[in-house]
């Protein structure tokens, strides 16, 4: 209850200002947190063996920067979140209303860091014409979408919703085989995260979140049927502790059902 009352002040916009502005997102070098994890997405679909006709992304909030390197591998893009705010903020992005947020340094640097000499509206394209369904989600729900997703997807991907929806490791396991539960078998399950973080802001926001190690991660998915395939880990650098949350890093797991 303390979680929902939380979000019903969530501030898309003082989230984007606090995680998706310089300094953190600041791509005259690869320390910082946004390059590195632009880094490890598309390092990982760089293998070209994650991919299928869907991809769902687990609370997608106000941002599309997770889905610039995997919109090359999937037929089409589902994206979801529990707040309308951040559903209607992607919608304007995708619909490409003007006065959204400017996401075109993410693209520019990703398309750089592919390394194919895409230019970048052609990516942002792409990504427009393949976010065809921004839907709801609780993933407190054991079916998180209300219903299930027929046929399920081929790839899922979940960056920094499970530790701040969940109270406690348990129930952050718990969330992590209900949207598992979306995905096929031998499906590839891409996570990013937070680590040691109790708190973050978003405006008049402040959200809790449970703080978890590197152990916990990878005990939850092994626990929810997933078999690790890759891990990485970033330390915060003193820099970027800028008091809008009080995280010690940041996660990447990439695992298969
Ligand atoms: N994926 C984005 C946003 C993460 S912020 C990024 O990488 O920055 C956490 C998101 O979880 C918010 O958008 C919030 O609206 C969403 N959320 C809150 N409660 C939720 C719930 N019960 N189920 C799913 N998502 C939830």
């Amino acid at each position: 209850a303390a979680l929902r009352e939380g979000y019903e002040r969530f501030d898309p916009r003082a989230y984007l200002r606090n995680n998706y502005l310089p300094p953190r997102a600041d791509f005259s070098s690869e320390e910082f947190v946004v390059p590195w994890k632009l880094r490890c997405l598309a390092e990982t679909f760089a293998s070209g063996e994650i991919r299928g006709r869907t991809l769902i992304d687990v609370g997608s909030g106000p941002t599309i920067y997770q889905l610039l390197s995997a919109c090359d591998h999937f037929e089409e893009i589902v994206a979801t979140d529990y707040l309308a705010v951040n559903r209607e903020e992607l919608g304007r992005w995708a619909r490409g209303e003007p006065g959204t947020f400017d996401w075109s340094p993410f693209i520019r640097h990703v398309c750089k860091i592919e390394g194919r000499g895409e230019p970048w509206q052609e990516k942002e394209r792409r990504l427009r014409g393949r976010l065809r369904r921004i839907l709801p989600i609780d993933v407190h729900r054991p079916d998180p979408l209300g219903t299930p997703l027929r046929p399920p997807a081929d790839g899922l991907l979940s960056a920094f919703c499970l530790e701040a929806v969940s109270p406690d490791r348990a129930a952050f396991a718990r969330a992590l085989a209900h949207v598992g539960s979306l995905l096929r078998p031998g499906g590839h399950a891409l996570l990013l995260g937070a680590l040691g973080e109790s708190f973050y802001l978003a405006g008049a926001a402040r959200l809790p979140v449970v703080p978890l190690a590197e152990e916990d991660v990878r005990a939850a998915l092994v626990g929810a049927g997933f078999v690790l395939r890759d891990f990485r880990s970033y330390a915060m650098p003193p820099a970027l502790r800028t008091g809008v949350d009080d995280v010690d890093g940041v996660f990447f797991a990439h695992a298969q059902k």
